[in-house]
């Protein structure tokens, strides 16, 4: 081979070795950012400058519990428009989940148990498409690579700033959770709430654990070191959280069902 072709093939592999490193910088550099960096938790999407600004937005009060197959584009949370920053990190590209194929009793049952989850606050829980934008959505169905997740073993998917994201669009992977109506529901209940800012809570009982648990879940009203296999601060810095009490910070109490009778 030429002196001429040697040079070439060695000006080609010092190109080929270049781009391949400028293209890890990029990649470092993006992690850094932290537009979309992972947490520790598998089934959080932080996302951070975009969807905080210097009014904390006002939380969504409706949750849309959706059977049905969907599409979502990525792009920032935007659950009537089936926008999903979750999409954005995950797949980067348009995706289709295809909804509950669990029985229609199972579904009611889904239903019925997270309307008791959130009981006690001033939302309404709902399998009918709300009018208007202002609601979170959750994506009920499929499995974790339909979203492009590549954690085989996450129930469950949600966008996470810490605060309140309003618009949210959060992911249950029901078949990945064998169409149980327990781990459904409370999955539903944890990635709703981390929608609403809570973060995993160290203790069994609650929803927002990662601890095997320990009987029938609620939002506990108690103070507990956040974590999910260890304890850790706080998202934010707190030593704990009381995801009940945090809950009815956000939200507010559950209103009272007006009586019947004379307008007081
Ligand atoms: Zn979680």
């Amino acid at each position: 081979m030429s002196r001429t072709r040697w040079w070439l093939i060695g000006v080609i592999a010092l190109a080929t070795v270049a781009s391949g490193v400028l293209v890890g910088l990029l990649v470092v550099k993006r992690i850094e950012s932290g537009q979309w960096q992972m947490i520790s938790s598998a089934d959080l999407v932080e996302v951070k400058a975009r969807l905080t600004g210097p009014v904390p937005p006002r939380p969504s009060r409706v949750i849309y519990l959706a059977r049905e197959p969907l599409t979502f584009t990525p792009g920032e949370d935007d659950a009537a428009r089936g926008q999903s920053s979750v999409v954005a990190a995950k797949a980067g590209k348009p995706v289709k989940v295809p909804g509950w194929k669990g029985t229609a009793k199972g579904w009611g049952q889904v239903v019925t148990c997270v309307e008791k989850l959130f009981a006690p606050f001033d939302v309404v829980v709902t399998d009918q498409r709300p009018a208007g934008d202002d609601f979170v959505l959750v994506a009920v169905g499929g499995r974790p690579g339909d979203v492009g997740e590549t954690n085989k073993r996450v129930g469950g998917l949600a966008p996470f700033s810490g605060g309140v994201i309003p618009r949210a669009v959060v992911f249950v992977f029901s078949t990945q959770l064998g169409n149980q109506v327990t781990p459904v529901c409370e999955t539903i209940g944890m990635e709703v709430a981390h929608a609403y800012g809570l973060d995993h809570g160290y203790l069994c009982k609650d929803v927002m654990t990662y601890l095997k648990p320990c009987g029938a879940k609620s939002f506990v009203d108690q103070d507990v070191p956040c974590g999910e296999t260890k304890k850790r601060p706080c998202m934010g810095g707190a030593p704990t959280q009381n995801s009940y009490r945090r809950l009815l910070e956000i939200l507010g109490p559950a209103r009272p069902v007006p009586a019947a009778g004379p307008a007081r």
